[in-house]
């Protein structure tokens, strides 16, 4: 996976983040191939303004498996 910098929030130019574990409101699920996969979501939040900079998931792997990929 690839690693992603954030410098400063575009919001508030904050340059201080918080990195959470949101999985206990959401989990990102892919219906692909009629199979339910979930993947734990994790938030970066300014530490200036609590803006939710980024979303994302740690294990992409888990939804969408590179062996599937139509590189
Ligand atoms: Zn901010």
């Amino acid at each position: 996976m690839k690693e992603v910098k954030i410098e400063k929030c575009p919001f508030c130019g904050g340059e201080e983040f918080i990195e959470s574990n949101v999985s206990s409101m959401v989990s990102a699920v892919c219906v692909a191939k009629s199979e339910l996969r979930r993947a734990v979501l994790f938030a970066t939040v300014c530490r200036d303004c609590g803006s939710v900079v980024r979303i994302f998931c740690k294990t992409p792997e888990n939804l969408y498996p590179k062996k599937e990929r139509k590189e």
